[in-house]
């Protein structure tokens, strides 16, 4: 039996899990969303039924006329929920999820964590392009060092919970925070936060989501 989540509040958007599908995002961002979909029964539903529907019918709507009908057959193919099978799953032999043990080289123990300030740690994982990924280990009642958000951030949680301006985040909840959001996430008291952070500064999260993409969700 896979094992998981059930109590997550913060998902993927439509446009990361369309870039997803189509292989657009750069690797940090891909691999967010690989581990939360590990996470995450309902984003690895619609990231099935994306892969099995988005490409065929994104090409047969043509270039101007997305129609109300065209887009109708989408959603209702998405809702009848056919997908492929070898979408990231759970694999819960370790603490770490199963895509970010390939990263780190082995579970939570095989962290090489270097300071960074204020009692946070991070490892930085090696991945290509510009866009980069790091987990961040945030003491309990700590608040991250200030950054700012150039492009698009993605911050999962994969241990404890942090609180931002906007809400509350726990494990396998992903906040997808853009230029226009200042925050400063606060681990709450209890339990150190560990996050697996991605952004794509300074390049614009746009340019990687498919042109029909946009088209389709209005971004
Ligand atoms: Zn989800
Ligand atoms: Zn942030």
């Amino acid at each position: 039996m896979k094992k998981t989540m059930s109590n997550i509040n913060h998902h993927l958007t439509d446009a990361l899990l369309m870039g997803y599908s189509a292989g657009t995002l750069p690797e940090a961002f891909s691999l967010v969303v690989a581990t939360h979909v590990s996470l995450c029964d309902e984003c690895r539903a619609r990231l099935a039924a994306l892969d099995a529907v988005g490409g065929e019918v994104m090409l047969d709507c043509g270039q101007e006329a997305v129609s109300a009908d065209c887009l109708a057959a989408t959603l209702a193919m998405i809702a009848d929920g056919k997908g492929r099978e070898d979408a990231p799953k759970a694999r819960r032999k370790g603490a770490l999820p199963a895509p970010l043990q390939d990263y780190v080289g082995g579970d939570l123990d095989a962290i090489r964590w270097r300071k960074v300030g204020g009692g946070v740690r991070q490892m930085v994982l090696r991945t290509a392009g510009d866009a980069s990924v790091r987990l961040l280990h945030i003491p309990a009642g700590q608040a991250v060092p200030d950054h700012g958000h150039r492009g698009t951030e993605l911050t999962l949680v994969l241990q404890g919970a942090f609180r931002d301006e906007t809400d509350r985040f726990g494990v396998g909840d992903v906040e997808v925070a853009d230029e226009d959001l200042n925050h400063k996430p606060i681990a709450e008291a209890g339990a150190d936060c560990i996050c697996l952070a991605a952004t794509d500064a300074p390049l614009r999260f746009n340019a990687f989501v498919p042109r029909m993409a946009q088209r389709f969700i209005g971004i």
